[in-house]
């Protein structure tokens, strides 16, 4: 029988203790945590170890970072990009190889508060949501770069909440703690309000609406992560209770039906939405879900 929404993930406590139960959530902030702290390297300690924003960066000096979608817009706008921003769009491909939408749940500093928003929601009870096609982000992707054609300018990075919020946290550094968050208001200036309006459509509008149904930076992610090689896999399906508490955790749970819910063809969560937040893992008292690569299914287990 399904668990009620806000005591997701109880039973897996319960059976597998604390860490166990939220490890990948842990792991998670600690990478987001460790990507900024790394930005912010250079302005608090003095040494860069990466180098600009999240748009557009430097790792060690040496190993440049581009946003394919800052990329693609620029090239449509007309402006033909620097070699070293080639290079960076060419090493962020390779997170293609790593799979989905790994940018999403383990570096972007929005997903924080995607997550804060969703888990508000499942304490608070509020489960009436109005309804978004989630295709929308794929024709926002494609309003973006047509938009850059048109208007010859990097149309997106004017209200892009990703780089905006980015540029609020690595920017707003002062000198101390008080001038940091004397910066920090100062950078993020009236873009906070993007933030906030953002968690509020999420929390009162429409469930994960940003990442899950608006933001074309995800779908294009998604895009280029969709033949990935990591994937999520309910890999022991029949020890499902029908619990409901993967389903109720995960920012994307129609992805879920399939392979978990009616059990059909491969059990693999073979979609390019899935953010690879592992969260399905954590909360699953039954062990049902695994990381597996996708060289694992072109075996016997299918
Ligand atoms: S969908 Fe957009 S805002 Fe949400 S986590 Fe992904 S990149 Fe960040
Ligand atoms: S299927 Fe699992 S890993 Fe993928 S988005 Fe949902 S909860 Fe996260």
């Amino acid at each position: 029988m399904a668990n009620p929404v806000a005591q997701a993930g109880r039973e897996a406590r319960q059976r597998h203790g604390w860490w166990r139960s939220n490890r990948f959530l842990i792991l998670r902030r600690s990478s987001q945590l460790l990507i900024l702290l790394m930005f912010l390297s250079g302005p608090l300690w003095g040494t860069w170890i990466l180098r600009g924003n999240y748009s557009a960066s430097l790792l060690l000096e040496t190993i440049p970072l581009t946003d394919p979608l800052m990329m693609l817009e620029s090239l449509l706008a007309g402006h033909w990009p620097a070699w070293l921003v080639w290079v960076g769009a060419a090493v962020v491909l390779v997170y293609g190889l790593i799979g989905n939408r790994v940018f999403c749940g383990w570096v972007c500093p929005l997903n924080p508060v995607a997550d804060l928003a969703a888990w508000l929601r499942r304490k608070l009870g509020l489960r009436q949501s109005a309804s978004l096609p989630r295709s929308l982000r794929y024709g926002i992707l494609i309003a973006v770069l047509v938009g850059s054609v048109v208007s010859g300018t990097l149309l997106w990075e004017w209200v892009n909440p990703v780089a905006l919020m980015g540029r609020g946290l690595i920017h707003g550094t002062g000198e101390g703690a008080l001038g940091w968050l004397k910066g920090l208001v100062a950078a993020f200036g009236a873009g906070i309000w993007l933030i906030v309006a953002l968690f509020l459509f999420d929390l009162l509008v429409v469930e994960h609406g940003w990442c899950g149904h608006l933001c074309p930076v995800g779908a294009l992610y998604g895009v280029i992560g969709s033949q990935g090689v990591v994937q999520i896999s309910a890999e022991r399906r029949e020890n499902c209770t029908r619990c409901m508490d993967c389903l109720h955790v995960c920012p994307e749970p129609q992805i879920l039906r399939e392979p978990l819910l009616l059990q059909k063809g491969t059990p693999r969560v073979a979609n390019e939405t899935c953010i690879a937040c592992g969260r399905c893992i954590d909360v699953c008292a039954e062990n049902v879900f695994e990381i597996k690569t996708k060289f694992h299914y072109s075996g016997a287990k299918k």
